[in-house]
């Protein structure tokens, strides 16, 4: 038997509501642009384009409650999102096998350095420092689809210090999750691991040292962070 050379890195986790068991993360896909409002916001057309997708790394999950402000900025966004985990994939995933994939929905915030992912889009350049650096996606515990079963439906919001920043309905999701996963399972095999973040409704805004987010998601339960 071989021997690693170095120490292996941690395997990244999520916890698991109302338990002690752990969700190993494999990939963390983001979709951009899902509900309309937000689409709009930002300062594009909310029509039904193709779906386009991005990452964050597996070990940029952070379940702390604690959010470090990142260096290299003065622009930090909040995103409340769905949180989509699968416990198994595969390529060419029909639209009506896809929900079968899922193991459970939680709730994250994808944290985004506007200011470096802005520059990055202005020059077509890749927009991983704006968003796939260190602690960039909170999450809260899963939620099994055994008792939650498939959310459609339901408000999503985020308050920081107590004011109502963003407010959606999953309903108003562009792309919705079983359309998701045969998307991305076109462009890459999926596997039992993988959280899909779905997308933002619109309010996002900055954030500072101090501030405390609070997101929630109708049926799966709340996600408090503070910025430190
Ligand atoms: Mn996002």
């Amino acid at each position: 038997m071989s021997n690693y050379v170095i120490t292996p890195s941690k395997q990244a986790t999520v916890a698991i509501k109302d338990s002690d068991d752990l969700f190993p993360v494999r990939r963390i896909y983001c979709i951009g642009r899902n509900y309309a409002d937000h689409a709009i916001e930002m300062g594009h057309d909310p029509d039904r384009e193709p779906p386009f997708f991005f990452q964050k790394n597996s070990d940029n999950v952070d379940c702390s409650g604690e959010f470090p402000y990142p260096p290299q900025t003065s622009d930090v966004h909040h995103e409340i999102e769905l949180v989509v985990a699968l416990k198994s994939g595969g390529v060419d995933i029909a639209l009506d096998e896809a929900l079968g994939h899922v193991y459970g929905y939680g709730l994250g915030l994808d944290m985004t350095r506007r200011d470096l992912q802005d520059e990055m889009k202005k020059m077509g350049r890749p927009w991983e420092i704006g968003k796939a650096f260190e602690k960039s996606a909170p999450m809260s515990p899963i939620t099994p689809v055994s008792q939650v079963g498939h959310l459609d439906a339901g408000t999503i919001q985020l308050m920081v210090n107590g004011e109502l920043r963003q407010k959606g309905n999953l309903n108003q999701m562009i792309w919705k999750v079983a359309e998701m996963i045969s998307c991305l399972s076109e462009y890459f095999e999926l596997a039992a691991g993988d959280l899909i973040m779905s997308g933002t409704p619109a309010g996002v805004g900055p954030v500072v040292k101090g501030d405390v987010i609070v997101g929630s998601v109708e049926g799966i339960g709340e996600l408090t962070v503070t910025v430190i």
